[in-house]
This record gives structure tokens, C-alpha cells and sequence, in this order.
């Protein structure tokens, strides 16, 4: 990196960089200097950039060239600047080395304070401080922090011997009660200085050699600890979970030493300048008078809070008061504050951007809106995806943070967020049965089928063995908002015993567990949950998006009630009803299908299907008065068959007795379903091709339902939709016989109906052949779930199993997201751009619309926006993130310009 800098100074009003450039300085860098610059009190000090953290590590854990005479620099700059010198004997000056990424990672990186003591300047501190037991007590605390995080040195082995000391030495000479604690600030200058004799001794005896008595080979060593935090586990991981991608490193920051435990006028304090759970415009954080920051972090002693700050000491708490509004006001954005106070005057040691509950989220946005801080569009922009859930879901109350350490039995993926905590149960019928009677129930199973969603609505969550976001369970849950964990491996199950082993803990049938459906993990025994209540400002923010959005948003549902629920949430009509989800409410319709199936006449089929018409136009009827005034789209049946009927032979004598068909006719029929390739195989508008009296029954029931609903004086607009078109005959001859039966219907009511007949675009040759189909289809819905599955040639059903060695960063990095989730924009969305254009350039006024579970995801609506789409239809619980989302598009669009 030669020539360009690798170390930034701050100091003295003025400073190398500034607030923008957290990419280079980390936060904490970039705040320093930006605080700096405002004129706010800052200790002095420099920066080591994150790009040379990215270099230490291409360089194999070696400093690049011109590093140390970069530091060398801006120390000697540092020293002049405050007048004394590092490992000056008489009056040393004193750092601190903290981590700092661009991204806040909250304690998951190493921080050393007090470097530059040693034997000697530990005496010149105290002499010129006049403060033996200030000198030493910072002694004893860096020889700790060195100690371990520089040199691995296993803390406890430092905490042992500290709390010796307290114990046989402090309790004794102050006479403290065997049932109080000795406090840290309980001990003496005489007993600090044996701590520090004796951690020097336990340093020479763990690593072979003297605690470093030389200022300069401390800092390199601390420069070193903080670098390597960077790839210690608990970052990676945190990295992980928050899913913090493309940052190359830590920032190294040094500056000069304040102390906040100089005595009783001393202190030291992290707050934030509002709420972080609440939201509130109220000044909020703890206070520990005579500390350092490492005290507030670790708990040692209960702080106060910045209310009691006020009464005990008003001017401290007025320049706080001070910093706060001057930093609103610049920011702009509720920060989040770490200070010192040394001798009654305040230093500001770190300001960034502060984390923030999904409901103060929004409280902020709106009050700094109203406040004139912000935009409304700001505002918009600053709402996360996980803000909007995180308001609707229940939480495991946040209060037994001890309790869920205890309990946590195991991680799986986290398919639908919020919590949920019931009685295992481990097949659909018992979760039907116990919920009938009351009992709040688990659903535990190896992977959930079709024939479980009733059992699957009648539980509290849902946790599966195999599976991956997209996978049956995950679809079906999120649809319904319920609480949902996939993919959890490493549970067995045994159904004929009813448990599931973790290891060797076995959970029974009946056994309280609670998931955690937002982090994938799941606990033994029932955690209390708490639902919080929608916020006011959340109805405003979805107003101002509403104003601001050009794309509309729809909803998938299958039932009226889902419907409903969806218009509450902001939709604004159905962009799928899958038919087939309607066939399993009940055994009734189960068997009305099945026998449809079972069939091999003409005849037979006719006769099952006319069991179910009454059915779908019962349900049709409902959705349309749900959706009164809006678009229905409503998909012709889609599953492979054989997804319909029963596998094990007891069903399947069931089923024959049932229907009145023979045993081994349904064995039969169920053996020739079988397809080695079902997702690729006869399902589709390809079981409307080869059976059309299900299409008949199915046109004749939405036509029925939408003519009688129409005498009811309610407006319908139903869109009829084919999936898995692959080809301009096929939709054709599909096409002409809707529009066949349609009419007939529309002629016996006397009823015209403005209806439209359209295709899914799910299989790739449909999307390069986009502008034939147009020829046909009156609108296009991008089914992106089956056409991620076939352009990537990955099951969606299975690709759990690998996927994740192609999203991880570390690993291999192949795709940023899971394709599944967030649509693969590269290569799936130049199909979807392709085919909008191809199909415009046929059909100028072509209505285009997503369907698939992108149409919910916050990066995957933008994109629709930008290709030009009508719509995007999700999931009810997730039609305020796509409304967010599409004014968020519009916004960023208007910046860009
Ligand atoms: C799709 O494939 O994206 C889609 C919406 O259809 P389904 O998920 O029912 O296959
Ligand atoms: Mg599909």
C-alpha cells in the first residue's frame, strides 16, 4: 500500500478524518475525529486503518511496510500535543488501544486501557497525581488486560488472585462482614501494589518471561491483540448472525488516557440519547462513579442511572446533557454514547450510531421527523425489514435473558420470526386434537407435508428436522405469521416413541418447549412471551410509504380469513390464492380429491370434482367479498398429484373403504403417481393439459362464485392464472377453454364479469419466450420460487443442505444471499427483466407482478420496482415490509437522480 495512509490523527480541534469515513477508521475512529472536529471535549489520539488490518491478514499476521513509522509519527505528534511521553518515569503519558469496526460489534473485540505503565512510570503517575492507589490500580488493571488479551493468559487466573488479596488482606484491615463484598474500590494503594507484584509473577510463570517493562513493545503487542480479535470465534460468529458481510477489518484506535477512577469526582458512563427500547426522547444510560469503562461492561458494580447522575452531580451531568443535544442535532440519529469523567470534567470517548428495539425504530423516525431533524423520506429509508417484524411478532419476554441461558436446547434455521412455546406433539392429528381440547401445542416433525397444515395452523410453531426457508413448513407458517424453525438437524426423532433426543436429553410428547422462530433456537420448558403492541408511529411511517410507492402490493392467501387479514395489513388484493391449499381443510375435501385422483375414467373424475365445486366456490365467494373492490388472482391447481393422497397402507385402506374403491386399486393408482423428478414432473398446467374437466370445475367455480358475489353487489375482479407454462400452444389451448367455460358460466347467470386470464412465469423457457406468451396471457406473475429451483437447477426443497457452503463468506462466497430468500438479481432477475420487456413488446399494457417469497423481501421488491413491475404479492405478514419497501425504491431512486 505504498503511499497511501495507513494511520489518521485527531487532537486538538482539528483531525485527519472525519464522521463519513467509518469504512476506513471503523465507527469509533470515525466518530472520534467527527467529535473532534465539532468541538467537542475528545482526548487525543490516531487511527490505524481497517485497511491495514485487511493487510495484516493477507500478509500472514505481518504489519505492512512504513506501519511503524506511520505510528512512530503520531505518537511523537501525541506526545507534543498533551506535553508528556510515553513511559516517561516522572509523567507518563497513558493510552488506550481499542478495536473498532466499521460496523458496531458490541464486546465481540479486544479494548486495553492504561498502556504505557510499567515499574517505574507507575511511580511518577502517582507521585504527580498524588494518588498511590489511582497509580496502581491502573497498574494492576493493564497488567490483566495485557496479560490476557494480548497474551492469552486466562483471566480468571488474575481474577483469582485479586480476590485473594480482597479477602485476606481488605476484608481483614476493614473489618467488612463475612456477607458483604469486598469492593474493587475497597482496596488499598499497599494491597494494589501486592496485586501487581503478584500478576507480574503469574505473567513470568505462564509465558517464561518478564511483563513487558518497554512502552513501545506494549503497544505493538496490544496493536496485535486487537487484530487478532478480529477473527476471534465470537466475531466470526457475530459476523454470522448479523450477517455482516463485505468488512475487511477492525480499526485500531490510541489514544490518550482519561480516568474515570480518580476518586469520588471521577466516573465513567455509557448512555444513549434516547430510548433504545422505547424509543422516548429521554436521556438514558448508567453512571459508576469512580470506575473505568471496562467496570460498566463487566457488571462489577451496579451503576446509576443518569438520573440519579443529575441530582448527584448537576454540572457533570449538564455537560452531558450538552454533548447529547449537540450530537442529535448533528447526527441527525439517536447516537449511543461512551464518556469519562476525570476531576468533574467530561470527555467523550466514543459516539456511533445506536442499536435500537424494532418499536423505537420507528418512535424515532417519526419524532425526529416531527422534531424537524429529518425527512419524512429519511425517516422511510432508516426502517429495517426485521424493524417491521420485530413489532408484530410475540418475544420471549427479554427480562429471563438467564433463564433462556439455562434452557437452550438446540439451533436450527430461522424460517418464520417471533415466539411461540407449547406441548410437543408429533403429528398433525394430535395437534389438531390437543388444540380442540385447549392445550397450546409444538408441531415436531422430520419435514411437514401438505396433509399436515392442519395441524400445522392448529399449533403455536412449528419445528422440523430437514427443510430450508423455503421448504413446505417455512411457506405454509410464514403465510400465517406462525412462529417456524427449520432444518434442525441435530434432533432425533422417534415417532413410534413419541421424543425427540438432543444428545442424550430426550423431550417427550407433551414436554413444554419455546421457540425462538427470529434466531432459530429452541428451549426446553415454556419461557413467558410478551406481544407488543403496535406503535402509532408504525401507522405513520406505512402512511408516508403508502404516499410515496408506486408499486402495489397484494397478498398470497388461500382463504378468506387470511384475506382479511391481509386488507388489515395493507394489501391491496391477491396476487395468489393457491387452489390446492383449499382441498385439505377437511376429510371431507381430502376425500373428494383423492377419490378425483383415484379415478380412471372420465366419468369417475367428473363425478369427485363435482363433490369439490361447492367447496372452492364456497371459499372463492369468501375471498371475493374479503378483497370487495380488488384484484383476485386465483392459480388453477399446481402440486404433483400424488402430494394428494395417502402413502402408508392404513391410510390408504381408509381411503378405499372411504370412497368405495377397492384396496388394491388405490395402492395401484398411488404406485403410478410415483415420478423420480415430482417438481419436475406431471404437475402444472400439465395436469390441466392431461385432465381438463379439473380446469373445467375449477373456471366454474371462481366464474360462479364471482357471478353471485357480483348479484351481491360486490366488485370482482378475478384474474385467472396457469402455472408452469412453458410454451404459447400450451397457454393457448388452456387459455381458449377457460375463456370457453367462463362465458358459459357468465351466459347462465346474465352476469358480465371483466375478468383476465394469465400465466405464471416459473420455468425458463417461458421467460426467454416471454413475448409469444404474451400473446396470450393478459398478465405475467413471476412464480420466482420455481424459477430460482430451475435457473439455478437447485431444489428448493433440498438445498438447504448446501447452500449455505455458497453463501458463506468465508467459505466460498458464491452468492451474497440464499437465491431462495433474496433473489438472485444477477442471474434469475436478468430472466425477469428480459421476459417484462419481451412480454411488453407485445403487450404494451402487459400487468406484471411477482408472486414467489421474494415478493416480501425488502432487496427483492426494490428490484421490482426498478424492472418495472405492477405489483408484488406476499405473505399477509409481510405486505407492510414490501410496502416499506417499495417507497423505499422510489426514494432511492429520486437520490440516484
Ligand atoms: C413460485 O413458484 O414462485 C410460486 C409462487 O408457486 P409455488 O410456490 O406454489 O410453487
Ligand atoms: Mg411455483
Amino acid at each position: 500500500m505504498s503511499g497511501k495512509k495507513m494511520v489518521y490523527f485527531f487532537g486538538g480541534g482539528a483531525a485527519d478524518g472525519d464522521g463519513k469515513m467509518k469504512e476506513l477508521l471503523g465507527g469509533k475512529g470515525a466518530g472520534l475525529a467527527e467529535m473532534t472536529l465539532i468541538g467537542l471535549p475528545v482526548p487525543a489520539g490516531f487511527t490505524i486503518t481497517t485497511e491495514v488490518c485487511d493487510l495484516y491478514y493477507k500478509n500472514n499476521k505481518q504489519y505492512p511496510a512504513g506501519l511503524k513509522e506511520e505510528v512512530e509519527e503520531n505518537l511523537r505528534k501525541l506526545e507534543k500535543l498533551v506535553g508528556k511521553k510515553l513511559g516517561d518515569p516522572k509523567d507518563p503519558l497513558l493510552v488506550s488501544v481499542r478495536s473498532g469496526a466499521p460496523v458496531s460489534m458490541p464486546g465481540m473485540m479486544e479494548t486495553i486501557l492504561n498502556l504505557g505503565l510499567n515499574d517505574q512510570s507507575v511511580e511518577g503517575l502517582a507521585a504527580k497525581t498524588k494518588n498511590e492507589r489511582f497509580a496502581y490500580d491502573a497498574y494492576r488493571r493493564f497488567i490483566m488486560m495485557y496479560g490476557s488479551t494480548a497474551r492469552g493468559i486466562e483471566r480468571e487466573k488474575f481474577d483469582h488472585i485479586f480476590e485473594k488479596i480482597k479477602e485476606e488482606k481488605t476484608r481483614k484491615r476493614l473489618n467488612i462482614p463475612a456477607d458483604r463484598k469486598v469492593n474493587d474500590t475497597d482496596v488499598n494503594a499497599e494491597e494494589l501494589k501486592e496485586v501487581c507484584k503478584l500478576f507480574k509473577e503469574l505473567y513470568k510463570k505462564e509465558l517464561g518471561e518478564d511483563f513487558p517493562q518497554d512502552p513501545e513493545v506494549q503497544l505493538w503487542g496490544s496493536i496485535a491483540a486487537v487484530f487478532n480479535s478480529w477473527m476471534a470465534e465470537k466475531a466470526v460468529t457475530y459476523r454470522r448472525v448479523e450477517n455482516l458481510k463485505g468488512i475487511i477489518g477492525t480499526a485500531v484506535n490510541v489514544v490518550q488516557m482519561v480516568f474515570g477512577n480518580m476518586g469520588e469526582n471521577s466516573g465513567t458512563g455509557v448512555c444513549f440519547t434516547r430510548d433504545p427500547n422505547s424509543g422516548e426522547n429521554v436521556f438514558y444510560g448508567d453512571y459508576l462513579v469512580n470506575a473505568q469503562g471496562e467496570d460498566v461492561v463487566a457488571g462489577i458494580r451496579t451503576p446509576m442511572k443518569l438520573a440519579e447522575l443529575k441530582e448527584r452531580d448537576p454540572k457533570v451531568y449538564q455537560q452531558l446533557e450538552e454533548v447529547r443535544k449537540i450530537l442529535e442535532k448533528h447526527y441527525k440519529e439517536m447516537q449511543d454514547l461512551e464518556f469519562t469523567v476525570e476531576d468533574g470534567k467530561l470527555y467523550m470517548l466514543q459516539c456511533r450510531t445506536g442499536k435500537r428495539s424494532p418499536i423505537a425504530a420507528f418512535r424515532i423516525a417519526v419524532d425526529m421527523v416531527n422534531e424537524g431533524l429529518i425527512t419524512k423520506e429519511e425517516a422511510i429509508l432508516r426502517i429495517k425489514d426485521k424493524d417491521i417484524e420485530g413489532v408484530f411478532y410475540p418475544i420471549i419476554d427479554p427480562s429471563q435473558r438467564e433463564e433462556m441461558k439455562k434452557k437452550f436446547l438446540v439451533q436450527g434455521i430461522d424460517a418464520v420470526p417471533g415466539a411461540a412455546t407449547g406441548k410437543v406433539v408429533f403429528t398433525a392429528k394430535d395437534a389438531e386434537e390437543w388444540a380442540e381440547r385447549g392445550e397450546k401445542v409444538i408441531l415436531v416433525r422430520k419435514e411437514t407435508s401438505p396433509e399436515d397444515v392442519g395441524g400445522m395452523h392448529a399449533s403455536q410453531g412449528i419445528l422440523t428436522a430437514t427443510g430450508g426457508k423455503t421448504s413446505h413448513a417455512a411457506v405454509v407458517a410464514r403465510g400465517w405469521g406462525k412462529c417456524c424453525i427449520v432444518g434442525c438437524e441435530k434432533i432425533e426423532i422417534d415417532y413410534n416413541k413419541k421424543l425427540f433426543k438432543v444428545g442424550d436429553k430426550i423431550i417427550k410428547e407433551g414436554d413444554p418447549i419455546t421457540l425462538n422462530g427470529s434466531t432459530g433456537e429452541v428451549f426446553e420448558g415454556a419461557l413467558k412471551l410478551v406481544t407488543p403492541e403496535l406503535p402509532e408511529s408504525y401507522y405513520t411511517i406505512m402512511k408516508w410509504s403508502d404516499e410515496i410507492r408506486k408499486l402495489k402490493v397484494r397478498t398470497n392467501a388461500d382463504t378468506p380469513y387470511d384475506a382479511e387479514n391481509a386488507r388489515k395489513l395493507g394489501a391491496e388484493g391477491i396476487g395468489l390464492c393457491r387452489t390446492e391449499h383449499m382441498f385439505f381443510d377437511t376429510e371431507e375435501r381430502r376425500l373428494a380429491i383423492q377419490e378425483m385422483i383415484v379415478a380412471d375414467t372420465v366419468e369417475d373424475r367428473k363425478k369427485a370434482l363435482a363433490k369439490l365445486l361447492p367447496f372452492q366456490k364456497a371459499d372463492f365467494k369468501g375471498i371475493f367479498k374479503a378483497m370487495d373492490g380488488l384484484p383476485v388472482t386465483i392459480r388453477l391447481i399446481d402440486p404433483p398429484l400424488h402430494e394428494f393422497v395417502p402413502h402408508e397402507e392404513e391410510a390408504q385402506r381408509h381411503l378405499s373403504q372411504k370412497i368405495g374403491v377397492p384396496f388394491e386399486k388405490v395402492k395401484h393408482r398411488v404406485e403410478q403417481l410415483k415420478e423420480a423428478n415430482p417438481m419436475l414432473g406431471h404437475r402444472g398446467c400439465r395436469l390441466t393439459i392431461t385432465y381438463p374437466e379439473i380446469l373445467d370445475m375449477q373456471v366454474t367455480a371462481i366464474m360462479e362464485a364471482a357471478c353471485e358475489c357480483t348479484k351481491e353487489g360486490i366488485k370482482v375482479e378475478p384474474e385467472i392464472m396457469h402455472p408452469l407454462v412453458i410454451d404459447m400452444k400450451e397457454l393457448k389451448i388452456l387459455e381458449e377453454r377457460t375463456r370457453q367455460v367462463a362465458e358459459e358460466v357468465m351466459k347462465k347467470h346474465g352476469v358480465k364479469i371483466n375478468y383476465l386470464v394469465g400465466t405464471m412465469i416459473e420455468v425458463p423457457r417461458a421467460a426467454l419466450l416471454a413475448d409469444k406468451i404474451a400473446e396470450v396471457a393478459e398478465f405475467f406473475s413471476f412464480g420466482t420460487n420455481d424459477l430460482t429451483q430451475m435457473t439455478l437447477g437447485m431444489s428448493r426443497d433440498d438445498a438447504g443442505r448446501f447452500l449455505p457452503d455458497y453463501v458463506d463468506e468465508k467459505k466460498t462466497g458464491i452468492f451474497k444471499d440464499d437465491p431462495f430468500q433474496s433473489l438472485d438479481q444477477e442471474g434469475v432477475g436478468m430472466l425477469v427483466k428480459w421476459a417484462i420487456e419481451k412480454g411488453r413488446s407485445t403487450r404494451p399494457n402487459l400487468k406484471v407482478g411477482i408472486c414467489g417469497e421474494h415478493g416480501g423481501e425488502l432487496k427483492s421488491v426494490k428490484f421490482c420496482h426498478r424492472v418495472g413491475m405492477n405489483y408484488v404479492s406476499c405473505s399477509p405478514f409481510r405486505v407492510p415490509i414490501a410496502r416499506l419497501a417499495a417507497a423505499q425504491a422510489v426514494i432511492e431512486e429520486n437520490l440516484k437522480k
